[in-house]
């Protein structure tokens, strides 16, 4: 099977494996293992900030991050499409209990105007606005990137109002790979970020949160709460330090991929390609195809091809780095017999 259903689908090369098997470790909740703390000082510094803490997932991250930046009965302003309002469960009111005051945007930007006049004003009626949320690379849009431009303005309002802004920066190498900049130039604009090292970065599990000292002591108490306190956890974050220095240039060649799929799709298909590819991730229209969404994704997997259906008339695509260039031009051939 070709298995282009999601970037977490990579699985861990035997290098990895290795790593994982030799990596020396510790009891990390005492602060003792010295593979984690290297993956964190490691990850901190990458990103420009003062700390990180390695955490269990993306959701756990993002969960971490809302309870540690907010308090009870506050509102977080984000995009209506944002995963952690679609896909974590409901998760950021059950623990923090906070309200999501979601947005309507475009590939993730929230209107400035729209994101400034939501920020709640001291008035014993309204919730308080304790936190601005945003998604780098969005997912819901196909993988595309914030412009810096954009986060440089989202960071003035925010500044301007005292809220801290978070990014779910679950696919952040990938945004920072894509517009060929350094990744800090994206996260010196947000106070938090959280990344993922088990989606494209190949590793097998967790994430990183990152920001200033003081939150991410904060953060290892509410990680703790969570149960996400783990023991010698060096075996985890062997694979994700390997990630972090091998797997990120290579992002490229996964965008590269998805550019050269994407083309063939309108080509070929009767599915329109729904968005500009800034990255990894290919949503395919099937609203004017001869074939429904749920067609194409059984004609497909008869063909070796796994893919989701993403909407009720849509499928994603996703490489990844499982995923070759031999593999896509096999795609690409099959699809040309497809319609
Ligand atoms: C995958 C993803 C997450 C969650 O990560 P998990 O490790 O699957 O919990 C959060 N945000 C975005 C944008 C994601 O794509």
């Amino acid at each position: 099977m070709i298995d282009l259903r999601s970037d977490t689908v990579t699985k861990p090369s035997q290098l990895m494996r290795d790593v994982m098997a030799k990596a020396d470790v510790g009891d990390d909740v005492y602060g003792e293992d010295p593979t984690v703390n290297e993956l964190e000082a490691y990850a901190a510094k990458l990103v420009g900030k003062e700390a990180a803490l390695f955490v269990t997932s993306g959701t756990q991250g993002n969960q971490i991050a809302v309870l540690s930046h907010t308090h009870l009965g506050q509102e977080v302003i984000m995009d209506e499409d944002a995963h952690v309002f679609v896909y974590e469960g409901g998760a950021i009111s059950a623990f923090a209990g906070v309200q999501s005051r979601t947005l309507p945007h475009v590939n993730g930007e929230i209107p400035l105007k729209t994101l400034e006049e939501s920020i709640q004003p001291d008035d014993v009626h309204f919730p308080e606005t304790g936190l601005i949320w945003l998604e780098n690379t969005h997912n819901r849009s196909g993988g595309t990137v914030l412009t810096i431009d954009y986060l440089k303005h989202v960071a003035e309002i925010a500044t301007h109002h005292n809220v801290p802004v978070h990014m779910d920066g679950a696919r952040l190498f990938n945004a920072a790979v894509a517009i060929r900049e350094d990744v800090t130039t994206i996260t010196q604009h947000v106070d938090s970020v959280q990344f993922c090292l088990s989606k494209g970065l190949g590793a097998p599990v967790g994430s990183i949160l990152a920001g200033s000292k003081q939150f991410i002591a904060n953060a290892r108490k509410k990680r703790k709460m969570l149960g996400g306190g783990l023991r010698q956890a060096g075996v985890l974050a062997a694979p994700g330090l390997l990630a972090l220095k091998s797997n990120i240039k290579r992002l490229e060649d996964d965008h590269e991929h998805a550019r050269m799929l994407a083309a063939a799709i309108n080509r070929y298909t009767d599915m329109v390609v729904t968005h500009d590819i800034h990255t990894n991730i290919i949503i395919a229209d099937t609203a004017h195809s001869a074939k429904t969404a749920k067609e194409w994704v059984s004609l497909l997997a008869e063909k070796g091809i796994s893919v989701i259906q993403y909407k009720p008339e849509a499928l994603r695509f996703t490489t990844h780095l499982n995923i070759s260039t031999k593999n896509i031009n096999d795609v690409i051939n099959l699809l040309k017999t497809c319609s």
